[in-house]
């Protein structure tokens, strides 16, 4: 567990918090109308990405330079601002006071400006910045170099098991976690198309395809030989196919576990078997049967055993397609977007 400090006055920023990988839905805006914290409680990540501003136009710079800002595909504009802005949870800071003259013009919420707006109450620095406009997650982002991050001897409580999906019917968050899913969808196939290699893909029968839907066959270019994808992870193999969806570490977000390798087609063309990590939460709603008990039993059922005793409701969850916004997002940020075939797939995006 981390405490953030300030870096000036060495009063205390947040509480006890674990650092985690960065959500996928990071980026992705929700429509008119307030969202939930971004990060679960007792957790942060960091953005390496360059923060907004300044921003430069895309033809004003060299290839070097946006190689250099982490894009390599148009977009516009490109952010050119420090790299590694911490992101918590809004409750989980402390000893900030908002300076709202400071705020970006905004709706229901507030939206960072060009200067921080969250000023340390013990030295009146400006540490960060908080959002929570419609249609963006709440936030804390604290600015690097702005805080200092103070390790704690103390381990970090248990993560929570991975746990069977709800139906989503039921649960008053629903919107919100298929938001997050779409997102995580939306990544996941920017690289699965990068993994592909240039070639069709074809999806395991079930959930998988009907998350990703049409999309890859319409991205791709048709003709054999096509690559499998499959889904591993706990008590599944994945055996055969070429390209796995696995569960992400929670921590690092990279595959569970070591022996596999996070990459594209590999140095023979593509016959190295790629591995794209989902978030847990996806993995689990592809992979796992869907729990659709509207009062789920604590624990387990023994593996296999699905519970009949209540009825299936008349019209099952039904998860959005894969996000746009956040699909175009990530291909522009993987180096195999420089290949012409893939370029091709993101200018029809
Ligand atoms: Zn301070």
């Amino acid at each position: 567990m981390d405490l953030f400090v300030c870096a000036d006055c060495g009063a205390e920023l947040s509480v006890p918090v674990e650092r985690v990988a960065l959500p996928p839905e990071t980026h992705a805006r929700g429509g008119h109308e307030p969202l939930p914290p971004l990060m679960e409680p007792g957790t942060y990540a960091v953005d390496p990405e360059p923060w907004r501003r300044p921003w430069r136009a895309w033809e004003e710079l060299s290839a070097a330079e946006t190689a250099a800002a982490g894009v390599y595909a148009p977009v516009y504009p490109v952010p050119l601002g420090p790299r590694n802005h911490l992101v918590l949870a809004p409750g989980d800071t402390r000893g900030t006071r908002l300076v709202p003259e400071r705020c970006e013009n905004h709706c229901l919420g507030i939206a960072a400006g060009a200067e921080p707006h969250l000023e340390c109450v013990g030295c009146g620095r400006g540490v960060g910045f908080r959002e929570d406009d419609c249609g963006l997650w709440q936030t804390v982002w604290y600015a690097p170099g702005a805080v200092v991050r103070r390790p704690l001897k103390v381990p970090a409580p248990a993560p929570p098991p991975p746990d069977r999906p709800s139906y989503d019917g039921f649960d008053g968050l629903a919107r919100w976690q298929d938001l997050r899913l779409a997102a995580a969808a939306g990544a996941a196939l920017a690289r699965l198309l990068a993994a592909s290699g240039g070639a069709p893909l074809t999806l395991p029968a079930g959930p998988v395809t009907a998350l990703l839907g049409r999309e890859p066959a319409r991205l791709l270019p048709a003709g054999p030989p096509a690559r499998r994808v499959g889904l591993a992870g706990p008590g599944l193999p994945g055996d055969g196919a070429d390209i796995t969806l696995v569960p992400a570490d929670r921590r690092t977000g990279g595959p569970q576990s070591p022996r596999r390798t996070p990459v594209g087609p590999g140095p023979d063309g593509g016959r190295t078997p790629a591995v794209v990590p989902l978030p847990a939460r996806l993995w689990a709603r592809l992979a796992l049967p869907v729990e659709t008990s509207p009062m789920p039993p604590s624990g387990r059922p023994p593996a296999g055993v699905l519970r009949d005793d209540y009825p299936l409701p008349d019209h099952p969850g039904r998860l959005l397609g894969p996000d746009r916004h956040v699909l175009r997002r990530t291909l522009a940020r993987l180096p195999e977007v420089r290949e012409p075939w893939l370029r091709a797939v993101y200018d029809r995006l």
